[in-house]
């Protein structure tokens, strides 16, 4: 029937406006600032950078491989590669980025960024009260404000946390394995004992006899010319 939604959200709208004055679960307002509704999980607003340990500029797992910058639909990501690496808060040397800004002026939160960065570093914030006079500096995101630690990654998205925390320590434990594997074989390898006697070299293998060339075959001799039969005497003419 046409009009048939607008009339049931109208009356959705009157039930609980009607109800709110006896059930307090017909309250689906609150009296924003002074009250904020809790923020679902799968909330999302604006990306931050997460990093680990307690010093931001060292902990950024970021490594400044630019994929999100260039799989960003509207451009907003801006990085600048650091050319020299420098030690991350476990003392592993690795690159991290000069800079890196959002433009949240421009981001549309479809999340595309953090869907690609291979190193987890990159999530989503629920963060909303962004508001500002400045029209576009105060709206282009540094990285030191975009940098926010793990703990509240955690606290924001704590199923989805707990899921990167179990497979980045996961990947870690079995890197950890690898590495000591290949020392101890390392180790085994220069101390097992070396041979005393070079093995003598393999004869060479005898060349392979040339076969003759076959011998030219003598010129036939010539044949003997035919001798030309001798003239028969001619007879005398009689006087
Ligand atoms: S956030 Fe991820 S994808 Fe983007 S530059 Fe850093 S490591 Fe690469
Ligand atoms: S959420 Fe989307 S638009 Fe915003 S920075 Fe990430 S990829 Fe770009």
């Amino acid at each position: 029937m046409f009009g048939e939604g607008i009339i049931k959200g109208l009356a959705e709208t009157a039930r609980n406006f009607a109800g709110s004055y006896v059930n307090k679960d017909r309250l689906v307002t609150v009296q924003y600032p002074e009250k904020r509704l809790p923020q679902k999980e799968a909330a999302r607003n604006f990306p931050f950078l997460v990093y680990d340990g307690g010093d931001w500029q060292k902990g950024l797992r970021c490594v400044a491989c630019q994929i999100c910058e260039k799989e960003c639909p509207p451009q907003c990501i801006y990085i600048v590669k650091d050319t020299t690496k420098k030690p991350d808060f476990t003392g592993k040397p690795q690159f991290q980025p000069k800079v890196f800004n959002i433009d949240i002026s421009v981001c549309m939160s479809c999340q595309i960024c953090v869907e690609v960065c291979p190193f987890d570093a990159i999530k989503m914030d629920v963060e909303y009260e962004l508001s500002s006079g400045g029209r576009f500096g105060d709206l282009l995101l540094q990285k030191n404000q975009l940098a926010k630690s793990n703990e509240y990654y955690q606290k924001i998205h704590p199923s989805e946390a707990a899921e990167v925390d179990g497979r980045l320590a996961a990947e870690k434990a079995k890197a950890e394995a690898k590495a000591k594997a290949a020392a101890e074989a390392k180790a085994r390898a220069a101390a097992a004992p070396k041979p005393a006697v070079t093995s003598p070299k393999p004869a060479p293998a005898p060349s392979k006899p040339v076969p003759a060339m076959p011998k030219a075959a003598a010129p036939a001799a010539p044949k003997p010319r035919p001798v030309a039969p001798a003239s028969t005497p001619t007879p005398a003419l009689a006087k």
